[in-house]
């Protein structure tokens, strides 16, 4: 079957710019994001959540947003590259 764009996503995804997630030293390692979010974040060895992706996947952008949100210490920020 032809005909299928892969392109479209990404125009859409351009649109958008690329966004990218942020964690900042006040990671209490509660766990929380990986758990709403395991595209995008995961605990590393120090205990301390990690993001493991360059730019967020767009299939995960709204559970990385909800991660953001519901973080205890509001240390996860959602960018634009
Ligand atoms: S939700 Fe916040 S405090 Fe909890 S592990 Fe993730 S970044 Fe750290």
């Amino acid at each position: 079957m032809r005909g299928r764009r892969a392109g479209k996503a990404l125009e859409i995804a351009g649109k958008e710019g690329n966004m990218k997630a942020k964690i900042d030293e006040t990671c209490i390692g509660c766990g929380l994001c990986p758990e709403i979010c395991p595209e995008v974040f995961r605990m590393g060895d120090d205990g301390l959540a990690e993001v493991i992706v360059d730019e967020i996947p767009e299939d995960a952008l709204d559970s990385a947003r909800e991660a953001a949100e519901r973080c205890p210490v509001e240390a996860i920020e959602i960018v634009e590259d």
